[in-house]
């Protein structure tokens, strides 16, 4: 079977891709723009735990987005979702996370944010795994996987009100015996907390004493300008 690295750097060859900003000729492991210019491109939200500003909070402790969803990380979350590219999630991830402090709790674990079953078989893989096996080590955190479950399947939320989303999510998700004492879910975009919220009732009502989520971006706001 042809390797991956070896299909891209021959697309490479025959078909150069240019970075959108600058126009210098990409490497295989760059994306829409080059290294220097996707750096200078994304925008750290530099918000810290912003739990409180989520619309949909009542079972979450932490909540941590390293930047904000502009076009460029939407890219790259694009690319991420449908095509699994995800060479780009070191540089993207481990010199933002350093600012991201978790609190001092012991017997923490990463999970991610499930996907339907159905929905993970038609892609082949969750995104937000992608993401959970960059981030986790950076913390010495254990990734516990198929401890949670999504049990509904939920077609997208973008068109739904926040009331709309919170009756989506009811009764979406399931655990299974037996769970980390503090959860950190991790997924890739979080916006009104929702999602994050259903599966943070669900580890609560199973034994989880704390349940954070981490994700890559996270929509700007006007509301969430002033978090600190
Ligand atoms: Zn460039």
């Amino acid at each position: 079977m042809v390797s991956v690295p070896f299909i891209s750097s021959l697309e490479q060859f025959v078909f150069p891709q240019h970075c959108n900003n600058c126009s210098v000729t990409l490497n295989e492991d760059e994306y829409l723009y080059c290294h220097i210019c996707r750096v200078k491109k994304l925008q750290l939200t530099k918000m810290g735990n912003w739990v409180q500003n989520l619309e949909v909070h009542d079972y979450l402790d932490f909540a941590y987005s390293l930047y904000w969803f502009d076009e460029v990380l939407q890219a790259y979350v694009h690319q991420l979702k449908y095509s699994g590219w995800h060479h780009f999630l070191p540089n993207l991830i481990q010199p933002a996370s350093v600012d991201c402090i978790l609190p001092p709790i012991s017997q923490m674990a990463a999970m991610v944010i499930p996907l339907h079953k159905v929905k993970q078989r038609d892609r082949g893989f969750n995104q937000a795994e992608l993401i959970a096996d960059q981030i986790a080590p950076q913390w010495n955190l254990p990734v516990v996987k198929n401890k949670l479950h999504r049990i509904k399947y939920t077609s997208t939320q973008t068109q739904l009100n926040i009331d709309q989303r919170q009756k989506n999510m009811e009764m979406a998700f399931e655990t299974k015996p037996a769970l980390p004492e503090a959860v950190l879910l991790v997924d890739d975009v979080l916006t009104t907390g929702s999602t994050a919220n259903a599966c943070a009732k669900v580890l609560r009502d199973n034994g989880c004493r704390w349940i954070g989520i981490f994700t890559l971006g996270t929509p700007k706001l006007k509301n969430k300008s002033s978090v600190n």
